[in-house]
């Protein structure tokens, strides 16, 4: 019988299978078990680069994860904050923190094939890939998890590390509060003619968030969430139509955009678990709450959560103390409710306080970008967000 079992090898399952494996030295034994053979960790058609926050590049460090991707990310020293037919405008300087960058921008590529190659040395783990999981049954003192090859596996504690809309979720009866936002993310890498400097952008449009990230030395990454036909109509366009159509709302701020890559697109919405703990299973990732990417907080938030699961496990294990126990799993719960929740709020009144066009909305944003700017007190606080530190 494994300790723990983690059902997705995914950004949030990996973290928290390597923060047992380091912390309990090996005491912990966890089986993680991930759909995708590890020869191809992450979908191939997977381009998307995430933002992580300055202090989860520190949590990675202690992992062990950063020294093995820092040479491939690359720093963000600054956020500009704009939006179109406005001209108010707002930015957060890392050097106003005393800080070398705000965060770090990685491909998702890069982040899962480090974490498999850690977890394959892992103390006390154990990686079952490609293996996908077909039902879940906790029971009073075990859980019961079958997998597709035909082997059943049981442990004292389940974890639900397998993303958004995962069947496994509605075998243990988890409800969530959703938002389906009607958008699409389309993501892509392209070039620039002014180097980025480390910039970063995030540019409010009456349809959506356009966000332009470091990606490369050369090279930035788009996020642009679109309605859902207007981003059809946009994935139709050719290379060269599709970058006017960028350029268009994005402007010149770093010279003609060129040199697109490969289009994709990800249907977004809000989800969020009522309650993501029962006895004997817990949710995290995608899987407890799955964020609007306006903010870039989704495996910010994730890894904050893992990190504290994996610290009132350890403390339960290092005192004998069962670790599958509804009581310990509630006492996670609570303790990450308030960040949760906040992030939550954070990204939904982004969503909110950016989606509207009333004409009362559209002067507050100007007048509130201006205060924004020029407010300490209320630029320090979303900048302790960001950077992963929440101070409240
Ligand atoms: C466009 C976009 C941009 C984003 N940008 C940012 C950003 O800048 N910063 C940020 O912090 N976050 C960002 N996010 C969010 C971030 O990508 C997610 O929070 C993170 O990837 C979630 O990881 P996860 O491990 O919870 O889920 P997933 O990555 O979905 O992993 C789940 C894993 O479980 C496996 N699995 C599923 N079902 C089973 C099963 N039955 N058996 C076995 N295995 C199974 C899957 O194969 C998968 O590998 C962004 C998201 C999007 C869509």
């Amino acid at each position: 019988m494994y300790q723990v079992i983690i059902v997705g090898g995914g950004l949030a399952g990996a973290c928290l299978a390597l923060a047992l494996s380091q912390h309990a030295q090996g005491s912990i034994t966890t089986a993680v078990i991930e759909a995708l053979p590890p020869a191809r960790q992450t979908p191939a058609e997977d381009d998307r680069a995430i933002a992580l926050a300055h202090h989860s590049c520190q949590q990675l460090a202690q992992l062990g994860l950063w020294p093995l991707v820092a040479a491939k990310a690359t720093a963000i020293r600054s956020i500009q904050i704009s939006e179109t037919h406005c001209s108010a405008l707002a930015t957060l300087r890392a050097e106003a923190y005393r800080l070398p960058a705000l965060g770090q921008v990685v491909a998702i590529q890069t982040l899962r094939q480090q974490l498999a190659r850690l977890l394959t040395t892992a103390a006390g783990v154990t990686v079952y890939a490609p293996a996908e999981v077909v039902s879940v049954t906790p029971q009073a003192d075990q859980v019961l998890v079958q997998l597709q090859p035909g082997e059943v596996l049981s442990g004292q504690l389940l974890v639900i590390a397998a993303g958004s809309r995962s069947p496994l979720s509605q075998q243990l009866a988890l409800r969530y509060h959703c938002w389906d936002h009607h958008q699409h993310a389309i993501i892509a890498t392209l070039s620039t003619e002014e180097p980025h400097r480390g910039r970063a952008f995030e540019r409010f449009t009456r349809e959506g968030s356009l966000a332009i990230l470091p990606k490369t030395v050369e090279q930035c990454a788009l996020v642009w969430c679109q309605p859902q036909e207007r981003q059809q109509q946009l994935l139709a366009l050719t290379d060269q139509a599709f970058l006017q159509q960028v350029q268009q709302v994005f402007g010149w701020r770093l010279g003609a955009l060129s040199q697109l890559q490969r289009r994709q697109s990800y249907p977004l919405s809000t989800q969020v678990a009522v309650r993501p703990v029962g006895h004997r299973w817990v949710a995290v990732g995608n899987a407890a709450q799955t964020l609007h990417p306006i903010a870039g907080q989704g495996f910010n938030l994730a890894l904050r959560d893992v990190l504290q699961l994996a610290e009132c496990l350890i403390s339960a294990w290092s005192q004998q103390q069962a670790i599958g126990t509804y009581q310990l799993l509630d006492d996670y719960r609570q303790r990450r409710q308030g960040d949760q929740q906040r992030m939550v709020r954070f990204t939904q009144g982004l969503l909110q306080l950016f989606g509207s066009q009333q004409p009362l909305s559209k002067v507050s944003r100007q007048v509130g970008l201006h205060l924004f700017d020029s407010t300490p007190f209320v630029k320090n606080r979303v900048a302790s967000w960001l950077l992963g530190t929440p101070a409240w």
